[in-house]
């Protein structure tokens, strides 16, 4: 069995970003960008009034006061989208809007709050300083910068500084399509009779909403019956539609786990099978180099039980779908320190990952342990927020005790 640090790494290692693509502007929110954000025009594009007010000369203004205002002819109206007609002459002012162009002969655009308009003339009730209330052009930045680089999720705010600059699509890595594979006998379909020995599936549900948490929309949900023949072909399916497979269940070393031997008889090269964590252990990972598409393919086997196929999705599927995304190695896998709140126990010789509760006394961080830890027990995890890094060789964690935890990918 490998260790966690060896499997991430080596999984990690296999994939590569998916192709990119055009993508227009409405459409690119979640996506992540395969291209530089280039500044394709000044910013701000023109000199213009941050204000609603007067442009005036310095000069014009110098003597000026709250009790003793200057009176300056009032020239023209500058609205946002108009340019200037004409320059301003000694002695006159022009009215300019917020966003509105700021002719050269302006030196400062006085607040309307100090100024007052009467009989095409307006009373300027303040000194202003050499471009005060001017948004100089090119002050952000100017054309041809690179204002972020790619690899970036494309946010609200990405999306907006992308349209500001004036581009009508960008290029965005393709998000992979999934297929979730369950296997089992005993499931049934939620809403139906349970009948005696059965049990509801709830894994195809886990697996496609964590998926979808980690913004991916493609996904097509499979169930092979527990027979070679019926999960090879239930794989094939999926192979042939999806960039990444994720199969619950039927992994281990039982009788009727058919999942290994069923993708090494489809072609499916074994990268590793079996990691010493807990919950987790029966993990398998494989690549598929797909002859028809030409592409890439990758499978992850995830154990049966519940609780470990979301785990094990959350410790190696959502940074694998991360990278190819676009994201990067994901190499910034974040363990926040916290303070335990119960003592927590287990055999040493193997990682394991324990549900908690991670909040703030007000002055630290704690974590509450789950008190359902065993790996059939969705409640301990429905109630949880974070792992638990239990190391390796430890057999108690004492209350009290800092220790490494780690959000859960559905919390943040
Ligand atoms: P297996 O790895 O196939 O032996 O499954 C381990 C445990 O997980 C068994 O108790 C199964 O009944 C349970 N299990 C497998 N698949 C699912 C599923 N889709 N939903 C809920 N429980 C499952
Ligand atoms: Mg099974």
């Amino acid at each position: 069995m490998i260790s966690y640090e060896e499997a991430r790494a080596k999984i990690l290692a296999q994939i590569v970003s998916m192709p990119t693509k055009s993508m227009p502007l409405k459409r690119l929110l979640g996506h992540v960008s395969a291209e530089p954000v280039i500044a394709r025009i000044d910013s701000p594009p023109f000199d213009n009034s941050a204000v609603d007010g007067y442009g005036v000369r310095l000069d014009d203004v110098s003597e000026a006061s709250e009790q003793s205002p200057v009176s300056l002819a009032l020239k023209e109206t500058v609205r946002a989208g108009d340019v200037a007609a004409g320059n301003l002459a000694a002695g006159t002012a022009m009215k300019i809007l917020t966003g509105a162009w700021v002719a050269p002969s302006v030196e400062a655009v006085v607040m309307r709050e100090y100024c007052t308009e009467k009989d095409g003339a307006v009373l300027v009730g303040d000194c202003a300083e050499l471009g005060a209330n001017i948004r100089r052009r090119g002050k952000e930045f100017e054309q041809g910068k690179a204002v972020l680089p790619e690899r970036q999720l494309l946010s609200p705010p990405v999306v907006a500084l992308i349209a500001s600059l004036g581009y009508k699509d960008f290029s965005v890595y393709r998000k992979p399509k999934v297929a979730v594979v369950t296997t089992g006998d005993e499931l049934t379909k939620p809403g139906l009779v349970l009948m005696p020995g059965k049990i509801y599936d709830s894994n195809s549900y886990a697996i496609d909403s964590a998926v979808r948490c980690d913004g991916l929309e493609d996904v097509l949900i499979l169930h092979a019956r527990e027979q070679l023949a019926a999960t090879k072909s239930a794989l094939l399916r999926a192979l042939r539609f999806a960039d990444v497979v994720i199969s619950t269940g039927g992994v281990s070393v039982g009788e009727f786990d058919f999942v290994k031997i069923a993708l090494e008889e489809l072609g499916v090269k074994t990268q590793l099978w079996r990691i010493s964590i807990k919950p987790g252990k029966p993990v398998y990972f494989g690549i598929f180099d797909d002859i028809a598409s030409g592409r890439r393919k990758y499978v992850f086997g995830l154990p049966g039980n519940p609780v470990s196929a979301l785990v094990t999705y959350h410790l190696f599927v959502k940074p694998a779908i991360k990278k190819l995304r676009g994201l990067g190695d994901y190499a910034d896998e974040m363990w926040l320190p916290a303070r335990l709140t119960a003592t927590v126990r287990k055999k040493p010789g193997r990682l394991e990952f324990v549900r908690g509760r991670v909040s703030s006394d007000g002055s630290s961080v704690v974590v509450e342990p789950a008190t359902a830890q065993d790996s059939h027990m969705l409640s301990g995890l429905a109630g949880a927020n974070a792992l638990i890094y239990f190391p390796l060789d430890a057999g108690e964690l004492p209350a009290g005790t800092i220790v490494k935890t780690q959000l859960l990918s559905w919390n943040s």
